[in-house]
Parts: C-alpha cells; sequence; structure tokens
C-alpha cells in the first residue's frame, strides 16, 4: 500500500516512511492511495480476538512489516493488562468492553489503558511501531510536543523506555488538572523530559511550531511528531469500529451508528475509512462541544476555523479546537480525490480564511457519507453526567457526556447506537463533583498518584530554551 498527500505534491511513500513524519512535504496529509474492501472477510472477524482483529486490518496498510512482526506488535500493544481499568475488571480482555445503557444504545468503552483516554487505544501501537522502526534502521528520534493534558500524557506512557526515542513535552505551567499533571511529571523513565512553559497551552505550541520550522535543527537533531495528523494513530483507530459492530450486532446485515465525541476530526475520521471499507455503518454522528466548527460544517457546508483567540475555555476540553486538522482527509474524499481542489480550500484556510459547499456538487454528494452532528454546552454536560447516573448508575466523563447528549437527538428505531467513551470520569472530577456532588470512584493502584515525587523543568517560552534543552539532552 503506498501513500498519497491531499495536496497531490509528494511522491508516493510505504507507511514506514510516512511513520515517523507528521506533514507531507506539500503541507499536506497522506492516506492511503485506496480503501482495500472487507467484503467476505467481514464473516471471518467477527469471531477475532482485539490484537487479531488489529492485525487484519492493519495488515491491510502496512505492507512493508513482514506479517509475522507485525503480528508480534499488535499481540505486544493490546493486552488485557495494558487496558485494564474497565468499569468490569472482567470484562478487560475485550480491549474495549461494550456497556449497554438500554436497547440499542451503548457506550464503546475506548479509555481503559494508562492514562484513561482512548488516545491510548493508537498512542501504545505507535510507541511500539516506533520503536521497531528505528531498531530496524539503527536511528533515533526526538519527538517534541505541546499538551494540554491528554496527548502528552497518552503519548508519554506509549514512549516511556522504548530504544531511540526521547519525548520532550511542553505543557503550560499550572493550566492542567492536578491528576494530568501528576500522571505526567511523576514518570521516572529516563528518556522522557516535561518542560513546563510559563504561559498558555498555544505558547507552547508556538515553541513546538518554531523549533520544527528550523529546518537545519530538526534535521540535525531528528525532531518527529506524534500529533493527531499521524496516519499511523488513524489506522490504529479503525479497529475499534469494526470491534463495537461486532459486540453490537449479532451478524453482518445489520446496521450500526456511531457518536464520537470529537475535537481534531482523528477519531471520528477512522470511522469514516470503516465504512467506506464497507463496515456497515449506517449514520456517523459527530458530537463537539461550545467548540461547534464541525456541527456548523455538518448542518450548513460552511467550514469556518475559528481564531485560536475565539476558542472557548469548556469543562470538555480535550474538544475544545478552532480548526479540526484532520478534517481535511475527509474533504479529500469528499471531492472525489482531487487534490487540486483540497490546495486551493485550503489555501483560503491556511490564510485565515472558510469555504463553503454551497449547492454545488459537493453539497449533493455530502448526504451519502453518512454524517450528522450537534453539539453540547456546559449545562447539557452536567444534565447527562447527572442522567446517566441516575438512570443506570454509571459515571461518564464530560466528552462521553458531549457525546450522549447528541447520540440522543439521532437515534433511529432499530439501529444500535454506540457512543465511543473518550475518557474516564476520573480525568474531569471537578465537573463530576460539580454534576454529582461526589468524587469519581478511583481504581485502587492509582490512590496516591498526586502525592509521588514529580519531575519537571520550569522554563520561559522561548524556542532557544526548548533548543538548549534537546542539545543538553542528546
Ligand atoms: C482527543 C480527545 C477527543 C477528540 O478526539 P479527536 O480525534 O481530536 O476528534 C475527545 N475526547 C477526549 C477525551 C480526547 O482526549
Amino acid at each position: 500500500m503506498k501513500y498519497v498527500s491531499t495536496r497531490g505534491g509528494a511522491q508516493p511513500q510505504e507507511f514506514c516512511d510516512i511513520l515517523l513524519g507528521g506533514l507531507a512535504p506539500d503541507g499536506g496529509l497522506y492516506l492511503p492511495e485506496s480503501y482495500p474492501p472487507v467484503g467476505e472477510r467481514l464473516a471471518a472477524w467477527r469471531q477475532l480476538s482485539y490484537a487479531e482483529l488489529a492485525f487484519e486490518i492493519l495488515s491491510l496498510y502496512v505492507t512493508d512489516i513482514p506479517a509475522a512482526d507485525l503480528k508480534a506488535i499488535c499481540d505486544k500493544t493490546y493486552t488485557a493488562q495494558t487496558y485494564r481499568w474497565s468499569r468490569d475488571p472482567a470484562k478487560a480482555r475485550d480491549i474495549v468492553p461494550l456497556t449497554t445503557l438500554e436497547t440499542d444504545f451503548h457506550l464503546l468503552e475506548l479509555s481503559n489503558g494508562p492514562t484513561l483516554a482512548f488516545k491510548d487505544m493508537a498512542m501504545q501501537l505507535l510507541g511500539n511501531l516506533f520503536e521497531y522502526v528505528l531498531d530496524q534502521r539503527g536511528e533515533a528520534i526526538n519527538i517534541l510536543g505541546a499538551t494540554s493534558g491528554d496527548t502528552g500524557s497518552a503519548a508519554e506512557y506509549a514512549m516511556r523506555g522504548k530504544h531511540g526515542v526521547r519525548v520532550f513535552m511542553l505543557s503550560p505551567d499550572g493550566r492542567m488538572s492536578a491528576f494530568q499533571r501528576a500522571q505526567m511529571y511523576s514518570l521516572k523513565d529516563a528518556n522522557i523530559f516535561n518542560i513546563a512553559v510559563r504561559g498558555m497551552f498555544d505558547d507552547a505550541q508556538d515553541i513546538v511550531k518554531a523549533v520544527s520550522n528550523d529546518a537545519e535543527f530538526k534535521a540535525k537533531y531528528k525532531i518527529g511528531a506524534v500529533n493527531s495528523i499521524n496516519w499511523a494513530r488513524v489506522a490504529a483507530q479503525i479497529v475499534y469500529y469494526f470491534k463495537g459492530y461486532f459486540e453490537a450486532t449479532r451478524s453482518n446485515d445489520e446496521e450500526v451508528a456511531f457518536c464520537v465525541p470529537s475535537g481534531n476530526f482523528g477519531n471520528i475520521c477512522a470511522g469514516h475509512i470503516a465504512r467506506m471499507m464497507g463496515l456497515p455503518i449506517a449514520r456517523l454522528v459527530l458530537a463537539t462541544n461550545e467548540n461547534d466548527v464541525l456541527d456548523e460544517f455538518f448542518r450548513t457546508g460552511v467550514y469556518r476555523p475559528r481564531a485560536t483567540a475565539e476558542t472557548h475555555v469548556t469543562s470538555s476540553p480535550s474538544m475544545d479546537i478552532s480548526k479540526a486538522s484532520n478534517f481535511e482527509r475527509f474533504m479529500f474524499d469528499l471531492v472525489g480525490r482531487d487534490a487540486a481542489i483540497v490546495r486551493q480550500l485550503w489555501r483560503e484556510v491556511d490564510a485565515g480564511g472558510s469555504f463553503g459547499l454551497a449547492d454545488g456538487p459537493f453539497a449533493a454528494r455530502l448526504p451519502a457519507y453518512g454524517f450528522v452532528s450537534g453539539s453540547s454546552s456546559h449545562a447539557d454536560r452536567l444534565a447527562t453526567i447527572r442522567d446517566v447516573w441516575q438512570r443506570y448508575g454509571l459515571m461518564i466523563d464530560t466528552h462521553t457526556a458531549d457525546g450522549v447528549k447528541v447520540a440522543r437527538e439521532h437515534c433511529v428505531a432499530g439501529v444500535p447506537m454506540i457512543v465511543l467513551e473518550t475518557a474516564q470520569a476520573l480525568k474531569f472530577a471537578e465537573t463530576i463533583r460539580e454534576a454529582l456532588g461526589r468524587d469519581p470512584v478511583r481504581p485502587a493502584e492509582l490512590d496516591g498518584l498526586e502525592n509521588l515525587p514529580q519531575r519537571v523543568e520550569l522554563v520561559d517560552a522561548s524556542a532557544d530554551q526548548i533548543k538548549r534543552i534537546v542539545v543538553r539532552e542528546c
């Protein structure tokens, strides 16, 4: 399988060649040349374990790693031990257990990994793939990232102790929750460097961009990224749509709907690809919070990214985005994979503008892709967390609550609705207390996490400071 850029200006590449990089050289995102149809395979896949299913699906997209090696990587990644934080520990073997709230309304638990958010599902695979490819090539990489919480911790837990990988993770000083800080800063691994920046998340993000734009420094110090535009992360996420489908249905003649709490459009993009491969998905329900750029697109056909200053700070913070980086992948498919059109649309977007489908041919095609959408507010979030707690005795996190709220608006009789549970309530304790007047339950193993010694270096928001740290550690 070869990979092409959504902007058409890059040579087709193999999987391992795009694994360690970020954007394509022309500024576009990589996608496979085609989506392999599942066809008859669906019947055989129903019986597979999660790791076996991951191997089957990834084999279609990763054709430059020997099958036995890819199989070993999948087996090592998707273990009951790694994904052990299920509500019902007996179900940990499922990796992504399905919890039924009522007939045809389910939660798919994706947040049972080490950092209690769904990003572990893909990031853990990425850690093992990075180590494998770097070992093969005798190379090393310095991952530089900025985080406001979930991404940084998922990356650190995936990369800790991996040969050939160092992680330099910038976080805004004093802006993350005590639990998120403790998760990251208590890691003792020698290849993990936590750097708190005096400033906001955007300051940290700007530093990462500035360092990455210094081509000489980037090449000399092998600076890499693990952000959500990485194709391997999207590929890993395709797997749980299949698994969720098999769990919620009895035969492959049935259709389902998925509801996905969305930010950067990474997760739901994997759902779109599963559907393109032929998984019987009737609807992809996209849920946003107050930052409703994507809801606006699916309701009106207008994509209008906001300025960072316009981004609302909400109680489902991992969905606080003003521009959905993976959305370009979907648009590439919608415009019939015509890279010239994508280039033209993103010339507007990259200049701070917007575009609309108006009544043109693409607006006419949009319904065939199965998307519907909705948004949720802080008040909706509180009401949903309370309702799910009272009705079913289950505690859900703020992002999942946005999903449940929007899913309820799009249920169709006889079509199972599967809401993706993207984080555990424990990570967002403040809002849980506001909604329920009680603390989220906490697994005994995580007791006292906040009291462990922490390792973090505090610096001014300057790219030179960060470069000095990278140079010092190399
Ligand atoms: C990252 C994240 C999201 C958004 O996922 P995208 O792939 O960016 O759309 C939703 N919920 C949680 C808890 C997250 O960490």
